[in-house]
């Protein structure tokens, strides 16, 4: 039987396809971003039957529409063997906390790797195997990190067979926890490339030899950054999992906070929205680098320079440019591919787009999405703050969102923050904030002290190249 949901490209020129077709391509071949070509829509009685089931049953439930080429009892056993107490401390995967009536944190770190990166890249992990066994082929995985997807798709993907990662960082800009978490990791299967430069120099490296169509072919390159479909799908599934713990019907509506970078948790927020989740809000939390803030300021996208990036505190969220913003533009141009395509050839010619003034920017209001930036004093505050007043140690990212979410708290609206990391993964920000170290979690293994393993490299694409054709 021939899949229901068909995928189309936010460019308009790559040939629809099905879920698991997309899932090993990344980018479409127009240079587009794969989006699904209707939104699955859920029902006020399937809200209804929802709202009492467990995260497993919840996953199987949403992801079986976004993956309907995928036989439904392999599905369900691939999301039972990824979502266990095991791995994520606990049956509710992403737990609830409550700071007070209507404030809360939803724990979206409580993987392996101690961000919420885990949650999409430990399923994805099994659904490559799945479909690369179907397809019989390998996989060479091309990814650019800024610290906390490099050690999440490197610790989904050790010593599986058919794949290989080659994970592009930015020399020197990790937090050592992070760079250790990466580094340490020596299977034969895992290649971490230090890149001398910023983390969108690593993503510029990997958006080049993406390009390079022969290359790409050649080496059946893929990617697990938050381009690839399957990350946002799978994210759809905790904010229907927070929104009915908080919440005691499916008349209420609550808001999300969340910490912001490549604009990938959100859009899997926005989306859950249109599949009828009753969202009120999306507060999108920027750092200092605000280039998303600014274009909800102002109506202009802005990407900057390598150079332009701060290093900042909530270093995960260090972009210059949003890569997954671009599903949203298709969304708020009312799907038009002439118009995403006529918008990001004016950031090839121009270095920003301007849709102040036009009805695309008058759409926004209707997405839920409200925006604005933390700095590093904030992070700080708020990190005290919350820690004086409830006894709960957040990290920098998610004290970004809190600080930012505070502002717009609404009476009578729960109002859920997404913790996106643990604190113990930044001691040096917590150390700042409360005079101690954060406190580790006791059930999970730290990064070993035994020696890092990489290759440092300038920022070129043509070496990085000729490094996977050496080693794939
Ligand atoms: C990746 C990450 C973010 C940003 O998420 P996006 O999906 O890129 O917007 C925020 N906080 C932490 C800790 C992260 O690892």
């Amino acid at each position: 039987m021939p899949p229901d949901m068909l995928y189309i490209s936010t460019r308009g020129e790559a040939k629809p396809k099905s879920f698991t077709e997309i899932l090993l391509e990344g980018l479409a071949s127009d240079g587009g971003l794969y989006v699904p070509e209707i939104y699955p829509q859920f029902s006020s009685a399937e809200l209804l039957a929802m709202r009492g089931m467990d995260y497993r049953k919840l996953a199987v439930t949403i992801l079986s529409k976004f993956m309907d080429d995928i036989p439904g009892d392999v599905l369900r056993k691939m999301i039972n063997e990824t979502y266990t107490k095991e791995v994520f401390g606990s049956d509710d995967i992403t737990p609830l906390k409550k700071l007070e009536p209507d404030f809360f944190i939803l724990g979206l770190a409580e993987g392996p790797t101690l961000a919420f990166k885990d949650i999409a890249l430990q399923f994805i992990g099994r659904l490559f195997e799945y479909a690369l066994e179907k397809a019989g082929h390998e996989l060479n995985i091309l990814g650019a990190t800024s610290g906390d997807t490099g050690s999440a798709a490197e610790v989904a993907m050790r010593g599986r067979s058919a794949i290989r990662v080659f994970m592009l960082s930015p020399y020197g800009r990790m937090s050592d926890f992070q760079r250790k978490q990466m580094y340490t990791i020596h299977d034969a299967n895992i290649f971490n490339i230090s890149i001398k430069g910023t983390f969108d120099d690593c993503q510029d490296i990997v958006k080049k030899l993406n390009e390079d169509a022969e290359f790409k072919k050649r080496f059946n390159i893929g990617a697990v950054n938050s381009i690839n479909w399957a990350r946002i799908a799978v994210q759809t599934v905790y904010y229907f999992y927070g929104y009915f713990r908080a919440t005691n019907s499916n008349t209420e509506q609550v808001s999300f906070s969340i910490p912001t970078g490549n604009f990938g948790n959100i859009l899997a927020g926005f989306i859950a929205r249109k599949m009828g989740l009753p969202i009120r809000r999306l507060i999108l939390a920027t750092n200092e680098n605000n280039v998303l803030e600014e274009f909800f300021r102002t109506g202009i996208y802005r990407p900057r320079k390598g150079a332009e990036v701060a290093v900042t505190s909530s270093p995960s969220m260090d972009i210059s440019k949003a890569s997954n913003f671009e599903r949203y533009i298709f969304e708020l141009s009312g799907r038009k591919p002439n118009r995403v395509k006529q918008l990001w050839a004016d950031l090839v010619s121009k270095d920003f787009f301007d849709i102040s003034g036009s009805e695309d920017f008058s759409n926004i209001k209707d997405t839920g999405i409200v925006a604005d930036s933390s700095s590093h004093k904030d992070r700080i505050a708020t990190i005290k703050h919350v820690y004086e007043k409830y006894s709960v140690l957040i990290d920098p990212h998610t004290a970004d969102g809190a600080k930012v979410a505070l502002s717009y708290r609404e009476a009578g609206v729960p109002l859920l923050c997404m913790e996106t990391a643990l604190p113990a993964k930044f001691a040096e920000t917590i150390r700042e904030a409360i005079g101690n170290d954060p406190p580790y979690p006791e059930d999970r293994t730290k990064p070993s002290d035994i020696e890092e393993k990489f290759e440092v490299m300038e920022s070129h694409a043509e070496k990085v190249k000729e490094f996977i054709e050496a080693h794939a």
